[in-house]
């Protein structure tokens, strides 16, 4: 008897990865492509939607290669970039390159937004989906008939589901309302046709199935069910194996991010807190400017290496210092204006380093007390990911900050968590 598996897929940034699971959550294949980054300069950043289905294709080929005989794909779910978006014709064809979510070119629009967005959406802001629909709108007006997808909505088209299908939380930067569920009316006061805007499916449900030639080209099986899928950030949260109102999970990458499941949603526009739907439950998140970006502009990897083994966790260096590259800050302090503080600094560059985490870890706490103060359960517990989870010094400054028991997550993978969602229909 063959058992069922479901492949969860992450597109990336700088590549796709995807793997099969079986129904008690072990790994049976996985493979990862690199595809090229996005390109432009000046604020532009675009992204040929032929390179990811390219990419997409030889990532499924080479999953499938590696199954094992006994084991059968059944469901697939894919996450794309939060907030990239392309405008694709009636017969679903790409018009153009894709805007990708950093690109920042749509300033006048997100200040047409803010005078008609209530604070809570999601869609406020030069990267939001919906400030760069505008922007396309404005800049490469499309034929009738256009659809305004994002990465996942066009990808999940391209393998059989059928056009204009996307999932509420992708949706939630293009204006999507989570609460009401459904697109708000003041959309098409900014010029919108309601036709043009996807259809918010909840993620994890069936949407569709894998078109039978491709099915037939990838060596899938035909009938493959397609589920609604979500954003890289609510994946990867997933994919901690976080379940819990009250737990958390803090992305410690270039920036400093903080996501917890809450039993309700929470927004507070000013303070870049916003909340995706998930299930029954709420991921609440705010991010931070500070982050391991300010250690980068401090130290080389050297340097970061070996004042990682000179911690000394247990005698804090009370330097109380607020790490950031460039004055403002969102979260967990609104302030544009507010300066990095990162003096006095002691001859010893570890103990420099210390303060640096040390005060990274402070605004951790804050930021999680600014998620109760906004309406959030307690706190219990705080997984980590990112590229600072691996330092255990930090682990135990942070711990001695946080109050709570720090856990480690079940997978850091954006794709184990698309492979949950897929794992939902077997
Ligand atoms: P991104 O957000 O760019 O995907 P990553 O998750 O890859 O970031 O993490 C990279 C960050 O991790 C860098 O900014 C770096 O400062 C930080 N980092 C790497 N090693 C350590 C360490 N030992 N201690 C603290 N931070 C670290």
């Amino acid at each position: 008897m063959t058992r069922p598996l479901a492949i969860g897929v992450d597109v990336g940034t700088s590549g796709i990865r995807a793997l099969a699971i079986d129904d008690k959550g072990a790994i049976h294949a996985q493979a990862t492509r690199s595809m090229p980054a996005p390109m432009g300069t000046d604020g532009r950043q675009e992204q040929s939607p032929t390179i990811w289905w390219d990419t997409l294709l030889d990532t499924l080929g080479a999953l499938t290669r590696t199954l094992p005989a006994d084991h059968q794909p059944r469901a697939l779910a894919l996450d794309g970039t939060s907030g990239s978006l392309l405008l694709a014709g009636r017969d679903g064809r790409a018009l153009g390159p894709a805007l990708m979510y950093a690109d920042q070119r749509a300033s006048t629009e997100a200040a047409h937004i803010a005078e008609l967005a209530p604070a809570e959406s999601g869609a406020h802001g030069p990267s939001s989906a919906l400030a760069k629909l505008l922007w396309l709108l404005r800049h490469q007006p499309p034929p009738p008939g256009f659809r305004a997808l994002h990465q996942a909505d066009w990808l999940l088209a391209c393998l059989g589901a059928p056009l204009g299908t996307s999932d509420e939380n992708n949706a939630l930067k293009l204006g999507y309302d989570p609460v009401n569920r459904h697109w708000p009316e003041w959309l098409a006061r900014l010029g919108i046709p309601p036709e043009a805007l996807p259809e918010p499916r909840i993620p994890g449900t069936p949407v569709g199935t894998l078109n039978p030639s491709l099915a037939h080209t990838l060596g899938l099986p035909a009938g493959l069910t397609l589920v609604a899928g979500t954003t890289d950030g609510v994946a990867a949260f997933i994919a901690t194996g976080a379940n819990t109102p009250g737990e958390g999970v803090t992305s410690l990458g270039s920036t400093l991010v903080l996501k917890q499941l809450c039993s309700h949603p929470i927004f507070q526009a000013e303070a870049g807190i916003y909340s995706h739907r998930l299930g029954d439950l709420w991921l609440a998140g705010g991010a931070s400017n500070s982050g391991g970006a300010v250690l980068r502009a401090h130290f080389d990897d050297d340097e970061i290496a070996r004042c990682t083994q000179a911690l000394r966790p247990e005698e804090p260096t009370a330097l109380d210092y607020y790490p950031l590259l460039r004055p403002g800050e969102r979260f967990p302090i609104a302030d544009p204006g507010l300066p990095p503080r990162l003096t006095p600094r002691p001859a010893d560059t570890c103990r420099f380093f210390q303060g640096m985490l040390e005060g990274m870890a402070e605004i951790e706490r804050q930021g999680y007390v600014r998620l109760r103060e906004a309406g959030g359960e307690p706190l219990i517990s705080v997984r980590s990911v990112g590229g600072g989870a691996i330092n255990t010094g930090w682990t135990r400054i942070r711990a001695a900050h946080l109050g709570v028991p720090l856990l480690d997550p079940h997978h850091q993978d954006a794709a184990y968590g698309a492979a949950l969602l897929a794992r939902r229909v077997l």
